[in-house]
């Protein structure tokens, strides 16, 4: 694999890929990589002729500096996880190669950028889609790979794509879970093994909740669950059903849409997020 901290770097090794008719897929990381990002290298490479992932902890999409020093870093580790799969490229600048001289970009995709984590995390947004636009100019793949976990972001990039790179293919990745449930994350190895028990409730009160029979039912079921979250000490920050087209808040049946549960909260000091698809056999009241 070759590993570049340089856009030029990469920019050039690409290029010569493109002149010889090569598809690239780009995965873009925070790195302390596991399972969950490795699946999404591994469709890329099945997708693709060349896979380039990006380690790249992005200062702008932290709201909370304490967050920020604390994420996890462990490039070596991620460096011989990626050689393991073949991986062709590792993309693993400093802020100033990324950012060049491009000042505080102002993104507005509407409610979708307001609400749910838009909400929560103020300011996350707009440094994540800043920091992909940056990396999808320099890399400029011709498929991009995100992760259904961050169903909120991936919606947004999609959007993304479709003001400033049309040319670049969007594809969703199923979720990695560790055996008990618990969405594969980088912050993961931040909880302690008793927060690490307790945050298994997560994936179980969505999996409870994601299996209702209707939607009414789900509605009503939400306030207690939330309920036995909070009372079990997860601090949640929102337990919601909305449509996965717009992420607006269904409280009754709307029609043929699809629906989606979506959890954050904190587990100690530990925020995570976590969604599942409503599997109602028809979209029934
Ligand atoms: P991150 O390093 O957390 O910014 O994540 C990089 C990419 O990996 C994003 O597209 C995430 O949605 C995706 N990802 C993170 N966790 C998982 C997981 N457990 N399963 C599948 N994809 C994931």
């Amino acid at each position: 694999m070759h590993v570049f901290t340089r856009n030029s770097d990469i920019h050039n090794a690409l290029a010569n890929d493109k002149r010889l008719s090569k598809s690239i897929g780009f995965v873009p990381t925070m790195g302390a990589l596991h399972d969950g990002h490795i699946h999404l290298v591994k469709k890329a490479l099945e997708v693709c002729d060349c896979a380039v992932v990006s380690i790249f902890v992005n200062p702008r999409q932290f709201n909370n500096a304490n967050d920020l020093a604390m994420y996890p870093r462990t490039l070596e580790n991620d460096i011989s996880l990626l050689e393991k799969v073949d991986c062709h490229y590792l993309y693993a600048p400093d802020e100033s190669e990324v950012y060049q001289n491009e000042g505080i970009q102002d993104w507005d995709f509407g409610n979708l950028m307001k609400t749910m984590e838009g909400e929560h995390r103020p300011g996350h947004f707009n440094g994540m889609l800043s920091v992909v636009h940056q990396l999808l100019s320099i890399i400029q793949p011709h498929h991009l790979f995100m992760g259904e976990k961050d169903f909120q972001q991936a919606a947004l990039v999609r959007c993304l794509l479709g003001s400033h790179h049309k040319e670049i293919e969007f594809h969703l990745v199923n979720t990695v879970r560790e055996p008990d449930g618990l969405a594969m994350s980088s912050r993961n190895v931040l909880l302690s093994p008793n927060e690490r028990k307790l945050a298994m409730m997560i994936p179980s009160a969505l999996k409870k909740l994601a299996a209702c029979s209707d939607l009414t039912s789900c509605v009503q079921e939400i306030t207690s669950v939330s309920e036995g979250l909070s009372n079990s000490g997860i601090k949640v920050d929102y337990l919601q059903l909305r449509n996965e087209e717009g992420l607006e808040e269904i409280t009754h049946f709307r029609g043929a849409e699809r629906y989606r549960i979506f959890f954050a909260g904190r587990v100690g000091k530990v925020r995570l997020i976590d969604n599942m698809p409503l599997s109602l056999s028809q979209n029934t009241r």
